[in-house]
Parts: structure tokens; C-alpha cells; sequence
């Protein structure tokens, strides 16, 4: 995820040829920059390619205004209504329109590369599938399709916007730690928000329902590296009807990246005969519990003749990573 305006098209290169060098994990490469840059790097485009802002600096653009906006930090409430000055009725910034969406979606298809781009407010997902759908209007929706695109963040979506990413099969790559960090009645989110709207965040339920591929992200250095606590966060969601059963949610912790990245036509992401030997070996407290994580609907046997493959209680202590090969190679051993 690397771009002009976080490090620089040296930075990227030199980290993809050590990648390429030195036994490590895979790295796919997005350019938040120039198409042309993009493609001289062999990365796809955007990787966080920003449509707005956060909500924790009151920057993601929103439909409606920030609940806090006159208040808040000193920072940001001082300066009354003067320009650059968010005040009352802030709305956040949009840094891109749908029509500067559309043109790097249309370019990015005759280049045969994947874009990604940062949508966290509704207004920035709108601008987003309002430039998606031009570019479909323009390219046709199969070469929309075949792109496999991404939105990183997307947290505000509402019905419609799951509606309307699942028909132009865009991959929502999503943080759990940012619901586990910010959410809930008391949590950041609420004070820019409201109870009302923050409650609606984060719908990974909706999303995977809808049939959203969801891959789930650290956005390290945002929050840490921790995929089992994204996984465990994920569950545990501040808002239950919106949370993913253990399964759901290791799958878009394992192969949901893969998918993502577009890397899994070899079936990588799976443990299966042929696939690339890609995978970590745990060591769990504890037997294997298949988990069904509040008293809805059970959707997964817990009888063990179904075979439905155990995953670590994730009440308990975290996994501890013993060995990772990659393609074969061990990369990192304890054993
Ligand atoms: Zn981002």
C-alpha cells in the first residue's frame, strides 16, 4: 500500500525485489499514484487511493454532518466557520469525484491492473460507486467485473451500498480492530457520529450476506498486526447483528486476502492437494472447537461426523505461530 503522499515509488520497488529475493512473505504492491508508475512497478493501482479522510481527524466525507463538529479538539473547533475551519455542519472532505473514480477504473482496466481505493464516510463510498458505475456505463460491467476492484475501509456502508458493491463485485477490505478500538456507545465513533449511525458500522454480517467478498486488514500501522485479533474482533463486533461467526471470519482472514489480492487463481488461500504449499502451523491451548458465536442461528454443525474443521476457541489465549512456509519454503520456525 504505497503512494506519493505515504512513501515513494523507490520505496515500493526496493520492497518488492526483496521480496522477490529473499525467502519472506508474498508481497503484492499497489501505487496510489500515477497509472503509469503503477504499471512500471508491476503493482496494481490505488491501495488506498484516498477518496476522503478518517473520522477520527473529522476528514471522511460524510452525508450528513459530524455530531461533534463545533466541539471536539482545539485543534479543529478553533477558527469559527472560516475556510479550512471545520465547524458546525462539517461534512468532512471528498479528494476525489466520481468522474476522477470512473477515469482511473477505465484506465486501469486497459491496463489489465486492480485498483483499491479508501472509502470510509457514506459520501466517499457514494462517490466511489457513482464513479464505478460510470465506468461500467462506459467499459461495459464484465471488464468491471474481471478487475476484481477493491474499497478499503468502507465502514459506513448502508443497504443500498452493499446492494450496489456486490453487483459490481468489489472486495470490501475491512478492519474489525477499528470497530474493537472505536465503536460502541462510549467509543470515538459515537462522539463524531452519534449512537445512531456509529451503531451501523462496520456491517460485515450485511456485507458477507450480500455476497461482498471481505478480506480483513490491519491497516498496521493503524492498529497492529494481529490477525487473530482481527478475527476475534470481528466476532466479538460492538454491534452483534453485525458481526461474522468464527468461520466467516478466519475465511476472510486466510483466503479473503488472497481473493483481495487477486492471487488465489492457483488456490492459494486453501489447504488443499495442488494447491501452493502456503500456510501457518499454530500452537493452541486447548482443543479445536467449532464455534458458533452468540445463540442465533447455529449455521454450522457442531456435531464432529459433519467434519466441519475445528478453530481455536477464540475466548482463549492467542494462537502462537510456529512455523510459516511459503511456497514450499520454511520462513519462520520454532519447531
Ligand atoms: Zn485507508
Amino acid at each position: 500500500m504505497a503512494g506519493p503522499e505515504v512513501s515513494s515509488a523507490d520505496d515500493l520497488s526496493d520492497l518488492l525485489a526483496l521480496a522477490a529475493a529473499e525467502p519472506g512473505p508474498v508481497v503484492h504492491g499497489y501505487w496510489a499514484g500515477e497509472i503509469d508508475t503503477a504499471v512500471a512497478l508491476g503493482a496494481g493501482i490505488g491501495g488506498d487511493l484516498f477518496v476522503d479522510g478518517s473520522l477520527g481527524s473529522r476528514t471522511a466525507a460524510l452525508r450528513a454532518p459530524y455530531a461533534d463538529a463545533a466541539g471536539g479538539d482545539a485543534g479543529l473547533a478553533g477558527g469559527g466557520a472560516g475556510a479550512g475551519s471545520p465547524a458546525a455542519g462539517n461534512r468532512g472532505l471528498l479528494h476525489l469525484d466520481a468522474d476522477a473514480v470512473s477515469a482511473t477504473v477505465v484506465q486501469a482496466a486497459e491496463a489489465g491492473l486492480q485498483t483499491g481505493f479508501h472509502a470510509i464516510g457514506d459520501a466517499a463510498l457514494d462517490t466511489v460507486l457513482d464513479g464505478f458505475e460510470r465506468a461500467a456505463d462506459k467499459i461495459g460491467l464484465p471488464r468491471i467485473l474481471a478487475g476484481r476492484h477493491r474499497v478499503e475501509h468502507c465502514e459506513m456502508a448502508d443497504a443500498a451500498q452493499i446492494a450496489r458493491m456486490a453487483r459490481l463485485g468489489l472486495t470490501a477490505v475491512v478492519q474489525p480492530a477499528f470497530d474493537a478500538c472505536w465503536g460502541g456507545r462510549d467509543g470515538m465513533y459515537a462522539q463524531r457520529l452519534g449512537a445512531d449511525r456509529a451503531g451501523a458500522m462496520n456491517p460485515f454480517a450485511a456485507m458477507a450476506a450480500a455476497g461482498v467478498v471481505l478480506a480483513l486488514s490491519s491497516d498496521a500501522p493503524v492498529t497492529p498486526l494481529d490477525p487473530w485479533g482481527g478475527v476475534r474482533a470481528a466476532v466479538a463486533h460492538h454491534t452483534p447483528s453485525a458481526a461474522l461467526s468464527a468461520r466467516a471470519a478466519f475465511a476472510a482472514a486466510t483466503r479473503g486476502g488472497w481473493r483481495a489480492a487477486r492471487a488465489d487463481g492457483d488456490g492459494s488461500g486453501l489447504l488443499a492437494p495442488g494447491a501452493p504449499a502456503t500456510f501457518a502451523v499454530w500452537q493452541v491451548a486447548g482443543e479445536l472447537v467449532v464455534q458458533v458465536p452468540d445463540s442465533r442461528v447455529a449455521a454450522w454443525s457442531t456435531d464432529p461426523r459433519a467434519a466441519v474443521a475445528g478453530l481455536p476457541d477464540l475466548d482463549g489465549p492467542t494462537p502462537t505461530c510456529v512455523r510459516t512456509v511459503v511456497r514450499g519454503t520454511v520462513i519462520h520456525d520454532l519447531l
